[in-house]
């Protein structure tokens, strides 16, 4: 009964195809494969690193259909993989989403001052020398960030009664937010760049972690029951959140 079962499944739907690499206009392309039977069509997106592309096949979807797929759509593979590896330095006029809206940055020069949000007119201002925006701005948000995460941390934490014993924010490219044994939680940055609603489910995460180490039924109960928009944050997270660290260029 169970072969039985095991042959039909394997009949169903063929093995995803192996990795392999394509050259569109002299660039080397990886692409990876996964197969999903409820596929109608094939599903084409750019890998987190910009390194290549990962495609969805349909039940019956060959190897050699995916690459005349990607072949055919190569504009837009090359256009969306120089985009995903371009990293945008701040400067004077380049837009930086800040709590989720673009802002313009405004560099006037003169003397070094303080850096200033105009909310209504979405710029922030960075006066001083031009050569050291990117640490300045970088800066700026981790202060932003820093505040933002405090006031959610602390809401959370008196939401669902722990108590955390340190709170870091600091530019982890890997995690969004972490929570160690010993109560100490630590966020990126970037988060300062999303949307609010998802800067405060993060911080809810990370509390809720405070009670249960793990990602079982009785966490995701305490994330739910204390934070509602957790599920459109994950959403958001999933589809939006890899453009968040194009921005700035890495500073320690
Ligand atoms: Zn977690």
């Amino acid at each position: 009964m169970i072969s039985l079962l095991g042959r039909i499944a394997v009949l169903r739907s063929y093995p995803a195809p192996e990795p392999c690499v394509m050259q569109i206009e002299g660039q080397d392309i990886k692409l990876s494969f996964k197969r999903n039977g409820r596929c109608k069509r094939m599903i084409m997106r750019v890998a987190k690193d910009g390194s290549g592309l990962m495609m969805t096949l349909p039940k019956r979807t060959t190897q050699a259909e995916a690459l005349r797929f990607a072949h055919a759509s190569k504009t837009w593979v090359l256009k969306n993989i120089s985009n995903r590896m371009s990293a945008l330095a701040f400067e004077g006029g380049v837009a930086v989403p800040f709590r989720g809206e673009f802002h313009s940055i405004i560099c006037p020069g003169g003397k070094r001052g303080l850096v200033q949000l105009d909310q209504l007119a979405k710029t922030i201002i960075v006066p001083g020398d031009p050569a050291h925006i990117n640490r300045r701005l970088t800066d700026w948000f981790k202060q932003q960030a820093a505040k933002d995460l405090t006031l959610a941390s602390e809401y959370y934490a008196n939401a669902m009664n722990v108590e955390y014993s340190a709170l870091t924010v600091r530019d982890q490219s890997s995690r969004w937010g972490s929570c160690s044994a010993a109560r100490a939680l630590s966020y990126s940055w970037r988060l300062v760049l999303a949307p609010r609603y998802v800067l405060d489910y993060v911080a809810a995460h990370e509390v809720a972690h405070i009670r249960e180490m793990n990602h079982g039924p009785r966490f995701w109960r305490l994330v739910l029951t204390h934070c509602k928009h957790a599920k459109d944050a994950r959403t958001w997270l999933k589809h939006e959140a890899r453009d968040l660290h194009r921005y700035g260029v890495k500073v320690s």
